[in-house]
C-alpha cells in the first residue's frame, strides 16, 4: 500500500525538491495540494502533475490522505499540524515548527496521544557528509570533540526575498530560517545537546520590519565542546562549511551546508589527511524514506517532533541572546532561559 500524501503549501521547496522526494518513493504517491489561495492551488496541481487542488484544509484532511507535507509559512505550522494531528494524519512539518518551542511541544505532545508520526524536516541529518562526520566522531577518530564551527552564511535568492526578510509575524529572520538547521546539524553530527547560547544579529540592508539577516552564535554543549556558527542572507561568495576539531584530529567538511549532496569531508590527524566517503543520495529522498518507514513503525524520522523542538529551543534562545545581550540557557522542557 502506497503513503497517500496531502501538501499543505503550494511552496517553493515543495516544488523544488519535496514533490520529487515523495516520488522517488516505491510507495509515495501526491494526491492533492493545498493553498489558502484557489487559483494558486489549481495552478500549482497543475504545473506539477497533482490529481486535486484545495484551498480548505478540511478538504484536504478529508481527501483520503495518509500523511500531510507542510510547508507554508512559520507561523501557519502549528494550527495546520494540530488539525492534521486531529484527523489521524502522519505529519512531516517543515522548520521551524513553531513560532515558539512551546508550541512546537503541544504539537510533539498532541502527535504522542494521537499516535500519529511526526518528523521535522531538517534536511541536513540526511546529508552522507554529515552522517560521515557523525560516524567518524562517534568513532573517535578525532578523539575528544573541543570545538566546533558552522559557516552557514549564503546569499537569499531574488525569489525567496518575500516574507522571510519582510515578515516578523511569518516567522521570518535569519535565526528561524537557518540557525535551527545549524543547531540540529550539530546536535547530529556530534551526538551533544547545547546547554547555551550567545549570540549577535545584523541587519546588513536586506531584512527589513526589525528582522535580522545576519547572526554569529556562540554555543556551549552539555560535554563542554564549545561551537560557533554564522548565518546570514546577505554574504554571496562566502561558501559553506562544517568543521570539528578534536584531541586527536579534525574534521573539516566544505560545502556541506547546502541542500544538495555536494561538498567533501577531510580528516587531518597525526597520521595525515584522508578525504572521507559517503554516499550522495538526495537528502529529501532519504528523509521521505525514513518519514515510510517510521509510519510503518521501522524507527524514527531522520528528524522527530522533539528534534524540531530542540532546534526551535535552541533558536529561540538565540533570539533572546541577541537583544539582551546576554548569554541563554537552552532547556527544550521548559524554553529557553536569561
Ligand atoms: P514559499 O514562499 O515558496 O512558500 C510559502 C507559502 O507562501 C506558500 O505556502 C504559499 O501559500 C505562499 N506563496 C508561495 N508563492 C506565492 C506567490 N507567488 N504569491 C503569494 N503567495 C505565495 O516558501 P519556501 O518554500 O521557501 O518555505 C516554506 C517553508 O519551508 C518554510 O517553513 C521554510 O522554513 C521551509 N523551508 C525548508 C527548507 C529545508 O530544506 N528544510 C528549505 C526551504 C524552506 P499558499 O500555500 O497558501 O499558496
Amino acid at each position: 500500500m502506497s503513503v497517500k500524501w496531502g501538501l499543505i503549501g503550494a511552496s517553493t521547496i515543495a516544488r523544488q525538491f519535496m514533490i520529487n522526494a515523495i516520488r522517488a518513493q516505491a510507495d509515495g504517491e501526491i494526491v492533492a495540494v493545498m493553498s489558502s489561495n484557489p487559483e494558486r492551488a489549481t495552478a500549482y496541481a497543475g504545473e506539477n502533475g497533482i490529481p486535486a487542488a484545495m484551498s480548505s484544509l478540511d478538504a484536504l484532511l478529508g481527501s483520503g490522505i495518509d500523511a500531510v507535507y507542510i510547508s507554508t509559512t512559520n507561523e501557519l505550522h502549528l494550527e495546520q499540524a494540530l488539525a492534521a494531528i486531529r484527523a489521524g494524519k502522519h505529519v512531516l512539518c517543515e522548520k521551524p515548527l513553531a513560532l515558539t518551542s512551546a508550541d512546537a511541544r503541544n504539537m510533539v505532545a498532541a502527535a504522542q496521544a494521537a499516535g500519529v508520526v511526526l518528523g521535522t524536516n531538517h534536511h541536513l541529518r540526511n546529508a552522507g557528509a554529515h552522517r560521515a562526520m557523525r560516524e567518524a566522531i562517534a568513532a573517535g577518530r578525532i578523539g575528544k570533540p573541543i570545538a566546533a564551527r558552522v559557516f552557514h552564511s549564503v546569499y537569499l535568492p531574488e525569489t525567496l526575498q518575500g516574507w522571510r526578510i519582510t515578515k516578523p509575524e511569518a516567522g521570518g529572520g535569519v535565526v528561524l530560517d537557518i540557525t535551527v538547521h545549524d543547531a540540529d546539524t550539530l546536535r547530529f553530527v556530534l551526538g551533544d545537546d547545547p546547554a547555551e547560547v550567545s549570540a549577535f544579529t545584523q541587519t546588513a540592508g536586506m531584512a527589513g520590519g526589525g528582522l535580522e539577516d545576519g547572526a554569529m552564535c556562540i554555543w556551549r554543549f552539555n560535554s563542554g565542546l564549545i561551537a560557533q556558527s554564522h548565518e546570514g542572507f546577505t554574504t554571496r561568495f562566502a561558501g559553506t562549511g562544517l568543521e570539528v576539531h578534536g584531541s586527536e584530529g579534525s574534521l573539516i567538511a566544505s560545502n556541506v551546508m547546502t541542500q544538495k549532496p555536494d561538498g567533501s569531508v577531510l580528516l587531518r590527524t597525526a597520521k595525515g589527511e584522508e578525504q572521507l566517503s559517503f554516499d550522495r543520495e538526495d537528502l529529501y529522498v532519504r528523509s521521505v524514506r525514513q518519514f515510510h518507514a517510521a509510519i510503518r513503525g521501522k524507527g524514527q524520522p531522520a528528524a522527530t517532533g522533539e528534534d524540531g523542538v530542540w532546534s526551535l529551543a535552541s533558536a529561540e534562545a538565540a533570539l533572546q541572546s541577541a537583544s539582551s545581550g546576554k548569554a541563554v540557557k537552552i532547556d527544550p522542557k521548559l524554553g529557553s532561559m536569561n
